[in-house]
C-alpha cells in the first residue's frame, strides 16, 4: 500500500488504444515521480514502436467514419468532455500538481484554461466553412471545401500537461481528425486521465490514443515514417521541433510547431508602475517560470529601474516555496534535477558577468527540485540568459535609455513567441506592438493566452496557430472543386 495508490483508480496507466488501457507490447513500465520529493508516484506502460503502430492502425481504421460524423455530433462529444473535465477539476488539479509540481491553484487554473479549448472547439466544429464563386471567365464555378487532414500525431511537453494536449486534441477532433498523443515522459498521467474522460464523453474507440513512453523517438519515428500519418503537431523545444520538421519532410506532412521563446518584457518610463509590477509577476512567475511565454528579459527604463527592481525583489522574496499541494504555497519545485541544474548554471553565469542579486539566486537544499525566487538586476546583455530560455523562477532585469535601443534589443533573438510592454502612450503602444517581432504581444498586461485567440510564434518559435478561429484550420485541408456551369 502506498499513499499514491489512488492514482491507479484515477488514471489508466497503460497505453491507451481502442478506448482501453493495455500493457505496452513487451510489458515494460517506467516510473513517474513527484518533483517535490523525488518519490515515485506510479509506474506507467512504457510504449514503443509496436504500440505506436498499433495506435496508428486503430486511428486509420476509424478515420473515415470519424470524418463522416456530423459536426454537431463531434461538437456534442467535445462539449461533454469539457463538462466532465470541469466536474473533475479537483482530481485533475491534484494529479497535475503531483506529476508536474505547480501549485494546486495554478493546476486548477490550467484545468479551466485547458478545458476551454474543448468548449471553444466544440463551438468552432459547426463553423467549418467553404466558398463558392463564379470563375472570372464566367464558364465555371469554383467550389472550395475544407476536409480533415487525417490521422494526427500530437507531441506535448511537461510544463502544461493538460492544456498543451487539449489545444491540439480539441481542434483536431472538431475538424474530424483522429489523434495519437505522445505525452512528455515526466507528465503522462494527466493526458491518460483525459483519454478516459473522452471515452466517458462518448468518443468512439480508436479516435484518440495516448502512447506514453520513456523513449520519445521510439514512438514518434515509426509514426512519422508511416505514410498513413498525415500531420504532426508539436509543442516543445526548438531543438526537437527542428528534428521533427526534418523527419516530417520525408512524407511532406502538415506541421504545427509551438517552440521555445525568449520573451522581452519592457517597462517604459511612462508606464503605470503598479500595473507593470503586477504584470511582471504574472509574466515571470506563472507556472513557476516554466512557460514558453515567460518574461525572459525584463527591460526597465533606467529612470525607474532602481524602484522597479527593489519593489519586484520585495514581491518575490515573500513568495512561499514548497510542494504545490501543501497549503499556502506560492511556488512549487522545478520539473527535475536537469532543469534545476540549467537554471543554476544560467544564474551563476549572469552573476559572474556582473549581475546584482536582489533576492534569491540559489537552489534550495533538501528533497525535491526547488529554486529560490530570484531577481537579478543590471544583468549584462552578454549573459547567456539574454539569449537562452531560463525556464525557472528567475527574473533578469536589464536597463535601457531609448525606445529605439530597447526594441532593437528585444528583437535581437532567433525567437519570436510572446512580448510584453507597459506604457500609457497610445502612439507608442501602436508603434511598439507593430515593431516587436513576436507572434503575440501583451500591452499593459502580463498574460496573453486565451483559447479564443490565435496562440503561436514567428521566427524559430514556431509555425501555425493554436486556439481562436485560426486553430481549426491547422487540421483542415482545402479542396477546390472546379464545376462547369
Ligand atoms: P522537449 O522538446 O524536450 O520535449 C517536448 C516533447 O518532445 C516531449 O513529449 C518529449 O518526450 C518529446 N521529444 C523529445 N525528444 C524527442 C525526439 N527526439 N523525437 C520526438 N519527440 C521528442 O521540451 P520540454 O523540455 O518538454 O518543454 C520545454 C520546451 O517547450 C521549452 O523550450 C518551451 O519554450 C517549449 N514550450 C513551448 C510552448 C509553445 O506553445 N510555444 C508551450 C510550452 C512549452
Amino acid at each position: 500500500m502506498s499513499e499514491y495508490d489512488f492514482i491507479r483508480d484515477l488514471v489508466p496507466t497503460g497505453v491507451w488504444i481502442d478506448g482501453a488501457a493495455a500493457p505496452a507490447c513487451g510489458g515494460a513500465t517506467f516510473a513517474v515521480s513527484d518533483p517535490a520529493t523525488g518519490q515515485v508516484l506510479t509506474e506507467v506502460a512504457d510504449g514503443g514502436s509496436a504500440d505506436a503502430l498499433r495506435a496508428l492502425d486503430s486511428a486509420c481504421r476509424v478515420q473515415s467514419a470519424w470524418a463522416a460524423t456530423s459536426a454537431r455530433e463531434r461538437a456534442a462529444i467535445l462539449r461533454r468532455a469539457w463538462e466532465i473535465l470541469i466536474e473533475r477539476t479537483e482530481e485533475l488539479a491534484l494529479l497535475m500538481t503531483l506529476e508536474m509540481g505547480k501549485t494546486v491553484a495554478e493546476s486548477r487554473g490550467e484545468v479551466a484554461y485547458g478545458g476551454e479549448f474543448l468548449r471553444w472547439f466544440s463551438e468552432e466544429a459547426v463553423r467549418i466553412g467553404g466558398r463558392n464563386a463564379t470563375a472570372p471567365g464566367g464558364a465555371g464555378r469554383i467550389l472550395v471545401t475544407q476536409q480533415p487532414v487525417g490521422p494526427v500525431l500530437a507531441i506535448t511537453p511537461w510544463n502544461f500537461p493538460l492544456a498543451m494536449g487539449t489545444r491540439k486534441i480539441g481542434p483536431a477532433l472538431a475538424a474530424g481528425c483522429t489523434v495519437i498523443v505522445k505525452p512528455a515522459e515526466d507528465t503522462p498521467l494527466t493526458m491518460l486521465m483525459l483519454a478516459a474522460i473522452f471515452a466517458e464523453a462518448g468518443l468512439p474507440d480508436g479516435v484518440l490514443s495516448v502512447v506514453p513512453g520513456s523513449d520519445a523517438a521510439a514512438i514518434t519515428e515509426p509514426l512519422l515514417a508511416d505514410p498513413r500519418l498525415r500531420k504532426v503537431t508539436f509543442t516543445g523545444s526548438t531543438r526537437v521541433g527542428k528534428l521533427l520538421l526534418r523527419q516530417a519532410a520525408e512524407n511532406v506532412l502538415r506541421t504545427s510547431m509551438e517552440l521555445g521563446g525568449n520573451a522581452p518584457f519592457i517597462v517604459f518610463e511612462d508606464a503605470d508602475l503598479d500595473l507593470a509590477l503586477t504584470g511582471a509577476l504574472a509574466a515571470k512567475m506563472r507556472n513557476g517560470g516554466e512557460a514558453c511565454t515567460a518574461a525572459n528579459r525584463i527591460y526597465v527604463h533606467n529612470s525607474i529601474r532602481e524602484e522597479f527592481a527593489a519593489r519586484f525583489a520585495e514581491k518575490l522574496a515573500t513568495l512561499r516555496v514548497g510542494p504545490g499541494y501543501a497549503p499556502e504555497v506560492d511556488l512549487g519545485p522545478l520539473i527535475n534535477e536537469r532543469q534545476r541544474a540549467t537554471v543554476t548554471a544560467l544564474v551563476d553565469d549572469a552573476v559572474a558577468a556582473g549581475a546584482v542579486v536582489r533576492t534569491g539566486g540559489k537552489p534550495i537544499e533538501g528533497p525535491g527540485f526547488f529554486f529560490q525566487p530570484t531577481v537579478l538586476d543590471e544583468v549584462p546583455r552578454t549573459a547567456r540568459m539574454h539569449r537562452e530560455e531560463i525556464f525557472g523562477p528567475v527574473a533578469a532585469i536589464y536597463g535601457f535609455d531609448t525606445e529605439e535601443d530597447v526594441v532593437a534589443a528585444a528583437n535581437d533573438t532567433e525567437f519570436g513567441l510572446a512580448a510584453y510592454f507597459f506604457t500609457r502612450d497610445l502612439d507608442r503602444a501602436l508603434r511598439v506592438s507593430e515593431a516587436l517581432e513576436a507572434g503575440m504581444v501583451g500591452v499593459n498586461r502580463g498574460v496573453v493566452s486565451d483559447p479564443a485567440a490565435p496562440f503561436g510564434g514567428i521566427k524559430q518559435s514556431g509555425l501555425g496557430s493554436e486556439g481562436g478561429s485560426e486553430g481549426i484550420h491547422e487540421y483542415l485541408d482545402t479542396k477546390y472543386v472546379a464545376l462547369t456551369r
